[in-house]
Formats: structure tokens, C-alpha cells, sequence
């Protein structure tokens, strides 16, 4: 066969895999080995965010070298600045951005919505008193609208009006070439009624399907490409029924002979019920296809999410905690910019592995951030990441050797004791 051929046969769903190598003894948690194109991720594994195709500050060889098995872009952002057009020009989002391993993006559908309630102001996930579909954070206008179709939005950058269905979600992801992508879906917030929320899942339903059927299009169309996994995305926001039913939905969703290669849980969730929210949809889910959870990093919930099957993570907090000088540790938090660190010449973290530990110390960071130099951003960086890589590379080993809850409570008992 030449070359010639071989790049015009179009990519197939064969070319993503999924399995479990070990399982908990509470049947739901468990590692597993996804492939890819370009390589294989071992979960359950934290997935380092490079929102705008960059880790903020850090420089890609850094970040594979501090164990980041995978990255996630933002499908917006990415639209919004440069384009689809040009990430696709550029060879896909990995070759452009110098990254050789497995890339995620998500959908866009959680910004665009965002758009709509104000962003970072009513997605609180500990949000609680009266439910109201029309709320939105005070003094913020709402950008986005959305109808059966899809949404329309106002760009933040520049104000200009813009239209995401789920097939311009595909379109765009599939111009970013990321390796795993997520089906376009509509974000509603934990204000929302039960009512509105009935009406959304059966929405984000059939936008499930749309993007399913635009995915098969868009593949065998583009051949020679490396064939994108995507994940179907459950939400139903805290209740049991409503999970139970988006999850066997989108399990059963099919588009001539293509289903979905595995499957994000995504909406709000509050922390005290997460682990019950994702067992729900674990138990309704095929065991054979991955689960990624979109959004967690702090350490007890990424306990409770590895206990209950969820197989892959991410979040932007490790990073954007580490550039306000908020430093992670298995004993807690605290924050470099403290004066008892003035004359502290040890790491950040004694006994920490990671590049910054080795090489710099508490006064010198701590220098870095009093005298607002960049540098205080990448070291910082480079070690929160490097702390939440390496929790859940632990928390793999430990479900693997059959430690995973005396780890979890020694690990979690230490985090969280009261400073006296
Ligand atoms: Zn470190």
C-alpha cells in the first residue's frame, strides 16, 4: 500500500480504545488504559488544562516532564482566538502547540452558557435557596440565548455575534484535532427548576445525536486524519432520575452504527453530593467505555470520583490557585507570600519531586511573587500541577495494589487536619 493510500482511508472508531485493568472492591472504581493516536493515557489520570493551547506560564517540555499524560484546550476560546481554520492549518491542536501526547478539547457549551448566567457568578456549586430559570449574577448582562437549534452569543473578546449548534461544535473540534471531544450540550446551573432541567436534558439529548451523526460526517470526510473519540455528555444537574435517564440515553445513542467512544459528567455538582451524582451515572453507563469529569482537582473529590468509577479529570485551579501564590501540600494549603517565608530556604514542599522542589526555595519563590516577577508563576505552576498529577497517578497505584482506602484516609486525614 503507498503512503497515498494510506493517508486517504478515512479514520475509524477502532482506532480508540478503552480498558479496565483493575476494578475496586465496591465494583465502581477502577484504572484503566485509554488509546489514542497519539498515545495512551493510564487512569485514572488528572489532565492538565491549557485553556487557550498553553498551560499558563509553563512550557510544554515541562509539562510532560512534571507526568501530564494528556492536555485539554477550551473549543471556545480557541474559536473566539485564532480560529479553527488556522489550529487546522497548523496540523491539529498538538502540533501547534508543540504537544506530542493525547489532547482533549471540551465542547464550548459550558463558556457559551456561562455567557448566559454570568459567568463564574451563579455557577457556584454550593449554590442553595430558590430556584429561578431566569436568574443572573447582578450587574451582568446575559449574552447568550438559547433555543432548540443551538445558541447564540455575544463574543466576550469583541462583542461581535456569534452561533454554536452542536455542528459548529463539531466542526470547530474536529479543525482543532484533539484526540478525545466532547458532544455539545446545554449547562444549566444548579438555580434552575426541575422543570427547566427536564427540558434541557431532553435537549441536550438530541443534541447528542446531532453531534453524533456530524461527528460520523465530519470523519469520513476528512481522510488522512487521525480518527477524535467523542464523548457523549450527561447532565441532569442533582437529580437521581433525571442522571439515571441521561446516562442510558446517551449509552444507547447511535447514529448508523457509531455510538459514543465514551462519556463526560458534567453540570454542577455540589461537593457533598458527588460521589453519590457520579454513581448514579457509573452504574447506568457501559463499563467499557471511559468517563471524564469535567472540572475537579481539590483532593477529597478526587477521592470520592476515582472511588465511584470517573476515570479522567481536569481543571484550570492548580494553575490559577498557583498564580495567587497559593501553594498545594500533603499537609494543606497555605500561601508563599506569608512573611514566616522570608528566610524559609527549603522547597515548597519537602520531599516533593517536583522540578521547582528540587531546584528553588520557599524564599526565593516567595521573592519572585513580592517582586511580581513572571518566573513566580511558572515555578508555582509547575508544582501544583505536579502535586495533583502525581495524587491521582497515586490513587491509580493504590486501586491497582488493593490500598486505595487506607491511602485515601491517611492521605485526606493529613490534608485537611486543623492547623492549630
Ligand atoms: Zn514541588
Amino acid at each position: 500500500m503507498t503512503s497515498f493510500e494510506a493517508s486517504s482511508k478515512p479514520a475509524s472508531q477502532e482506532d480508540f480504545g478503552f480498558e479496565v485493568t483493575a476494578t475496586l472492591s465496591n465494583g465502581l472504581g477502577r484504572t484503566g488504559l485509554i488509546s489514542t493516536p497519539h498515545g495512551k493515557i493510564e487512569t485514572p489520570a488528572f489532565i492538565v488544562v491549557g485553556t487557550k493551547a498553553t498551560v499558563k506560564s509553563v512550557l510544554p517540555e515541562t509539562v510532560r516532564d512534571l507526568g501530564a499524560q494528556a492536555v485539554l484546550a477550551n473549543a471556545f476560546h480557541l474559536y473566539l482566538q485564532p480560529g479553527p481554520d488556522l489550529v487546522d492549518e497548523a496540523g491539529g491542536l498538538g502540533k501547534f502547540m508543540n504537544w506530542q501526547g493525547p489532547t482533549f478539547t471540551d465542547s464550548g457549551g459550558f463558556q457559551v452558557l456561562s455567557l448566559g448566567a454570568g459567568f463564574k457568578k451563579v455557577l457556584a456549586m454550593d449554590v442553595t435557596g430558590m430556584q429561578n430559570d431566569e436568574v443572573i449574577a447582578e450587574g451582568k448582562e446575559r449574552k447568550a440565548h438559547v433555543d432548540e437549534d443551538g445558541v447564540n452569543f455575544k463574543s466576550p473578546l469583541d462583542g461581535s455575534m456569534h452561533r454554536f449548534t452542536p455542528e459548529v461544535s463539531m466542526c470547530v473540534q474536529h479543525k482543532l484535532g484533539a484526540d478525545i471531544m466532547f458532544a455539545f450540550d446545554e449547562l444549566t446551573t444548579l438555580l434552575n427548576t426541575r422543570e427547566y432541567q427536564v427540558e434541557s436534558i431532553a435537549r441536550t439529548q438530541r443534541w447528542a445525536q446531532r453531534c453524533l451523526a456530524e461527528h460520523k460526517r465530519l470523519t469520513l470526510e476528512r481522510k488522512g486524519k487521525p480518527y477524535q473519540a467523542l464523548f457523549g455528555v450527561v447532565q441532569g444537574a442533582q437529580y437521581e432520575d433525571l442522571r439515571r435517564k441521561a446516562s442510558r440515553d446517551l449509552a444507547a445513542t447511535e447514529s448508523d452504527g457509531w455510538t459514543f467512544d465514551g462519556f463526560g459528567l458534567g453540570g454542577a455538582l455540589e461537593k457533598h453530593n458527588l460521589a453519590k451524582i457520579v454513581t448514579w451515572m457509573a452504574q447506568e453507563l457501559p463499563d467499557n467505555k471511559p468517563r471524564h469529569l469535567l472540572g475537579i482537582s481539590e483532593p477529597d473529590d478526587l477521592f470520592a470520583a476515582c472511588e465511584v468509577g470517573a476515570d479522567t479529570f481536569d481543571c484550570v485551579n492548580p494553575s490559577r490557585v498557583a498564580r495567587n501564590a497559593a501553594i498545594y501540600t500533603a499537609d494543606g494549603r497555605y500561601n508563599i507570600t506569608n512573611s514566616r517565608f522570608r528566610r524559609d530556604f527549603s522547597p515548597l514542599e519537602e520531599g516533593c519531586d517536583c522540578y521547582t522542589c528540587a531546584n528553588y526555595s520557599r524564599a526565593y519563590v516567595r521573592h519572585l511573587f513580592k517582586a511580581k516577577e513572571m518566573l513566580a508563576n511558572t515555578l508555582a505552576t509547575i508544582h501544583n500541577e505536579r502535586f495533583t498529577v502525581r495524587l491521582v497517578d497515586q490513587i491509580r497505584s493504590s486501586i491497582r495494589n488493593g490500598d486505595f482506602y487506607e491511602f485515601k484516609g491517611e492521605m485526606l486525614g493529613r490534608f485537611y487536619q486543623k492547623k492549630s
